[in-house]
């Protein structure tokens, strides 16, 4: 991971998962911690090689890629924690994670792996939208729900780190679908980030870029190019449509390879969600029939 410098207090390692840096005299925030501690040790070495302090954590959301490493943080030093409220409980009891993604069932095996579930983690201080002060650091925290319920991003002067709120195009070519749990609250975070102007942003997987706009605007044209998708195969469906066949229908012109029941549960969630969305929207109803819910466009 190679440590990026942005500005005189803004630094990122960029990675598989980015980890963020801000410096300000003796104050050294961590954003994010990456999935596991082979990982942070590289981190922790690079910044005590530059003589970089280390003193607080923020983690943006509670996915085991970004706080997966903070449990080896908190017993290798001493290190005050933020994270978002609700992600905190989530990041205190991991196991929510593998739990809800079984929607409520106590999780198979295969679904508590280190993707999905991260060792516990201490949480100092709930963090909600608005000014934070660290130590002298002034920074601002902003909400960006969607891609999970209570994500929050870091505002630093003029530099985001804008958590998984959107994706460097890699990644949305790689995900296809890309995993969120909510796709109103999404559109309308990816809207927010688009109306700051003059802000350089890292999002959580990709790169910094200086202006980001043409990626926000690709990933919300993604988000709705899916919610279009969905509305053709209900289409075509007058009858109504399972959500297995929608969800079928999907991942097929999506091209998306589920090789595990973790990656299922992520997709399934990720699918939900634009019907949701789409109920919400007045766009369509369901009706319970044969035990199961049966969708359809409305006219
Ligand atoms: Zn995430």
């Amino acid at each position: 991971m190679e440590l990026i410098q942005l500005n005189h207090t803004c630094y990122y390692f960029n990675g598989p998962v980015n980890v963020g840096y801000v410096n300000r005299g003796n104050c050294g925030l961590i954003i994010d911690t990456g999935i596991d501690k082979q990982n942070m040790k590289k981190i922790l070495k690079a910044l005590k090689d530059k003589s970089l302090p280390i003193t607080h954590l923020f983690i943006s959301h509670a996915h085991a890629d970004h706080y997966g490493a903070a449990d080896y943080l908190q017993k290798t030093i001493d290190i005050y924690t933020f994270a978002p409220q609700v992600e905190e409980a989530i990041l205190k009891y991991p196991i929510l994670e593998p739990l809800y993604l079984s929607q409520g069932n106590r999780p198979l095996n295969e679904m508590r792996n280190k993707f999905l579930e991260a060792p516990p983690t201490r949480i100092d201080q709930v963090v909600s939208d608005g000014p934070l002060s660290i130590d002298g650091l002034e920074v601002e925290a902003i909400a960006l729900p969607g891609h999970s319920i209570y994500q929050v991003g870091l505002k630093v002067g003029h530099i985001l780190y804008a958590a998984d709120s959107y994706f460097g195009e890699a990644q949305l070519d790689k995900h296809k679908i890309p995993f969120i749990i909510d796709a109103q609250a999404t559109l309308a975070s990816i809207e927010k980030l688009l109306s700051m102007t003059n802000v350089g942003m890292i999002p959580g997987h990709g790169v910094f870029e200086e202006d980001p706009t043409q990626t926000l605007i690709r990933n919300y044209d993604h988000h709705v190019n899916i919610i279009s998708n969905m509305y053709d195969v209900l289409s075509n469906h007058k009858d109504g449509c399972s959500f297995e066949i929608i969800m079928k229908s999907l991942c097929e012109h999506w091209e998306v390879e589920i090789a595990s029941l973790s990656i299922w549960s992520l997709y399934r969630t990720a699918i939900y969600s634009y019907l949701i969305k789409g109920i919400e929207d007045d766009r369509i109803s369901f009706e319970l029939k044969d035990f199961a819910p049966l969708f359809t466009l409305n006219k």
